[in-house]
Order: C-alpha cells, then structure tokens, then sequence
C-alpha cells in the first residue's frame, strides 16, 4: 500500500480489540514428554488421540513455511478455508454497519458468510472477459468497506486474473483484500504471497482441498502481516485443528514428489478432456481454464445436466449464476473418469 501509516488496529471490530482470548490449557504448556499432564481433564491413558492437539499447529506451520517459504508467525490454520473466511469476516466486519465487496460470478461461500455475519455485501459484476471491473469497485467502495474477495483463480470461471488489475485494486482499496488462491496449484504463477512484506492489507488463503488432495481432512492456510494473524488468533476456537487432520496433513505434506505428479496429471487430463468436448455437438464455449474444472457453455445447460446425471455423472449446473448462462462445470477426474464423461456427452448429443 502506498500509505505508509497503515495501522490494522483501525480496521478491527470494536469488541475484537477489547477481547481478551481463551487460554487453553495446552497453550500455557506444551506437549512435552517430561511433564505430567494434569490440567486438561483428559483421559490419561495413550491412545494417540487422548490429548488435545496443539492449538497453535505448530508443527504443521514450521513445514508448511518451509514450503511455501513464509514465516510461521504469517500463517493461521482453520478448518477448511471456509473457517478461515468466517475468522476473516468476524475480526474485521461491524455487523449491520460495514460492509464487503464480492466479484459474481464466484465462490458462494462469501455471500453466506456475509449473510451468516450480518454483513451487507456489493456485488460488482466480473467483465465479460470474467476480469474484475476496477474501477466499479474502486467507486462503489465506501469508508465502511472492510472487505473484498478476490479468487483468482476464480471460481467457476476458472481463469486468472489479471497482475495489473489485482495490483491496483490491492494499493487502492480502502479495506483488506482478501486473495482466495485454492486452485493456484493449477496454474505456474506465483503466489501473492510473496508479496505480503509491502501489502499490510493483503490476506491470502489456500486450501489442502484441492490440489493436495485431502479435502477430507478440512484444512484451510491462511497467510498475512504478523499484526493480522495475531487480530486472527485471538478469536479462533482454540482446538479448531483437530490432531488427526494436524497429522494426516504433515504426512500429505511430505508427498511432495506424488502431489506434484498428481497436479501435472490433472493438467494434462484438463487439455485432453477441453480437445475432446470440442467436438461435442452442444458444446458452445469452453472457457479458457488455469483451475482443476472446465465452465462448458452448452446448448441448454438444465436439460444436459439432468441428461450427464441420468448416466451416472454428476456435473456442476452453474446457469443462474450471473455471465454464467446455460454453463456447466466438470470438474477433471482421472482418464477414465473424463473419458465415461466424454462417452457419455457423445451419447447424449444423439438425441
Ligand atoms: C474449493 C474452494 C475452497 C476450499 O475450501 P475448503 O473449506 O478449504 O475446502 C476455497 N475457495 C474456493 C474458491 C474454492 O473453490
């Protein structure tokens, strides 16, 4: 940000600021093989799960910044991005006095967010070219904007968007810009991560969900300002990673060469499937993507969809999403997967 006296204390929501947190058990000792445990009320006999997990996931966060090359003290764990978002929502936002903008068509999860904060949203339409429009939002913004989501790359539109375009909505926004990086994985740009030392209003989130393939275990990351992460800290439920996802992630973590594998596949299988639903009667427009999905504008998008489901698969119908008319979103699945997919519109454009 080009202000130098960005202070985050002017942007944190008055109860927040007064708050004192909880302070667990396990945040006053930790673990340790010496000590006895009688503080927690826990069952003392070892079963690998007896004991609270460590409130700070520590572990995970020396390895996930190893990674991502980012300190530990930038990160904060939560139950999926989707707790992280709601962590977000509730440091920052006055409910019924400020509000977030939100860029339609994307991720649905920040509207109910909103909506479960009592948080007014402003909707500023992406451009036709599924851009942010900048200038809209830089006008529609007001002194009790704290908030605007941008998911690049985007959700369900599945592209990028564009450095410039961030850039200036990040230096120009008189709130914080949260960046929602779930499918980076997909794409070969960096991160705006790497950014977070000269943008103090910038917050970005990623996910285990998508390329690391543990959707299951819920575990969302979210890196900012040291100042940001502390507001954050405060206000999360103290045990909100549970030790088996705490594990299960430090060993998916470390399939690092498997992972890696796993994302060039996927890539290679979105290419294949995007040549192969070219040649798809009812296939109108596939959209250009840097995700793991594919947004296909069809013929008519309910009837397919219902048609795709009747033979066993399952696809996204995203036609009342705004810009986002008679289109549906195929995730990519493994060669087989797409290639009952690929059969099965073959089948369907018969009749
Ligand atoms: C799938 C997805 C996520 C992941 O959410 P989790 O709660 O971490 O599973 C986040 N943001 C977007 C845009 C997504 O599509």
């Amino acid at each position: 940000m080009m202000n130098t006296d960005f202070d985050i204390e002017n942007f944190v929501r008055q109860n927040v600021k007064n708050l004192k947190s909880y302070s667990s058990a396990r945040d006053e000792f930790k673990s340790n093989d010496d000590l006895v445990f009688l503080d927690a009320n826990e069952n003392p006999f070892n079963n690998g799960v007896n004991r609270y997990p460590d409130p700070q996931q520590t572990r995970l966060k020396i390895q996930i910044g190893k990674i991502k090359n980012i300190n530990p003290e930038n990160i904060l764990l939560g139950n999926g991005s989707d707790e992280v978002l709601d962590l977000i929502f509730r440091a920052f936002c006055e409910p019924r006095t400020d509000n977030v903008i939100i860029l339609p068509p994307t991720y649905g999860m920040y509207k109910v967010l909103a909506n479960i904060n009592d948080v007014e949203y402003r909707e500023v339409l992406l451009t036709a070219n599924f851009q942010p429009n900048v200038d809209e939002i830089l006008n529609i913004q007001n002194k009790f904007c704290k908030l605007l989501f941008i998911c690049s790359p985007n959700n369900p539109t599945s592209n990028l968007f564009e450095t410039d375009k961030i850039e200036r909505l990040i230096n120009n926004f008189n709130g914080l810009v949260v960046i929602d990086e779930a499918y980076l994985d997909f794409t070969d740009n960096l991160s705006w991560i790497e950014r977070l030392k000269d943008l103090p209003n910038l917050i970005v989130t990623q996910t285990l969900s998508k390329a690391y393939g543990m959707a299951g275990i819920r575990l969302g990351i979210c890196y900012a300002s040291k100042e940001i992460i502390r507001i954050l800290n405060r206000i999360k439920p103290p045990y909100n990673v549970n030790e088996l996802t705490q594990q299960r992630a430090l060993e998916g973590l470390s399939f690092k060469a498997e992972t890696e594998k796993q994302i060039n596949e996927i890539r290679h299988q979105r290419k294949n499937l995007l040549i192969k639903l070219r040649d798809i009667t009812f296939v109108k427009e596939i959209f250009h993507s840097d995700a793991n999905f594919l947004l296909v504008r069809v013929d008519d998008a309910d009837q397919r969809y219902k048609q795709f489901m009747e033979n066993g698969v399952i696809v996204r119908n995203r036609t009342n999403e705004p810009l986002c008319y008679n289109c549906l979103r195929f995730t990519i699945g493994t060669a087989q997967e797409n290639e009952k997919l690929t059969k099965i519109a073959q089948k369907i454009s018969q009749n």
